[in-house]
């Protein structure tokens, strides 16, 4: 049985819901779409989609809302569209359960590999973990979590306990931005201390040993003001 996945865009703007509704209907999404916050929540619970492009600033209420509020009882994979001066916004909503971002204006490339990425993700935690401990593999980088080894190039680099924790974390989290408070609380704990410092002191040396160019990384990408993004891994890039 095929069925379409489903997409529900909650966006004012119509400008933006009419280019994201026409660019999904032409690569064989199903398109729902609500103007305000009210008309998005009544379709997130009466149409159930598979995903959820939101937008934070909403007429008549803070998308977060949405976000918080959905959680209580789903994991629908919710990436929210915000403009490039909501950073704050951006990483509450993350925090808050969000599972990725786009930044406007974006191309259709961006909000399509955004998309799969995050229905992909789903899929593995509702799957019945059989593919949880499937080693990541991308551009000559592979991280077998069940040996504990990173492999760059045919040769093994050697990280402390540390350095392998963020990496590991990443790279299970593969395409999708962790913002820098869930990539410390999974590391130290919830109790360790919220300044970044240790982290982009880690995360410094973990460039200097897989990347050719710390200054220019290819495989763990800095996203500004709110965390890390690592390289897709391959074996997921593939399709769902
Ligand atoms: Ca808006």
């Amino acid at each position: 049985m095929y069925q379409k996945v489903s997409v529900l865009i909650i966006e004012d703007e119509k400008s933006i819901r009419d280019f994201i509704s026409k660019t999904l209907s032409s690569s064989e999404y199903k398109v729902a779409t609500a103007a305000n916050g009210k008309d998005g929540m009544a379709l997130i619970t009466s149409s159930l989609p598979d995903l959820v492009l939101l937008d934070l600033g909403l007429p008549d209420m803070d998308g977060l809302e949405i976000i918080k509020k959905t959680r209580e009882w789903s994991s629908l994979p919710i990436i929210v569209i915000s403009a490039r001066t909501q950073e704050k916004e951006k990483v509450h909503a993350l925090d808050a359960g969000a599972d990725d971002y786009i930044t406007k204006p974006f191309g259709t490339n961006e909000l399509l590999a955004r998309i799969r990425t995050a229905i992909r993700h789903n899929n593995r935690l509702v799957d019945d973990g059989t593919n949880s401990n499937r080693p990541y593999s991308a551009d000559g980088l592979t991280i077998d979590f069940e040996k504990r080894r990173v492999i760059l190039e045919d040769k093994e680099i050697h990280l402390t306990r540390v350095e392998y924790k963020i990496v590991s974390l990443l790279a299970k989290n593969s395409g999708k931005v962790m913002t820098y408070d869930t990539l410390i609380d999974q590391v130290w704990g919830p109790y360790a201390d919220d300044n970044n410092r240790i982290l982009r002191v880690n995360m410094a040396n973990i460039r200097r040993k897989i990347e050719a160019n710390p200054g220019e990384p290819k495989y763990i990408f800095t996203e500004l003001g709110v965390g890390y993004r690592m390289l897709e891994d391959e074996g997921l890039a593939g399709g769902y």
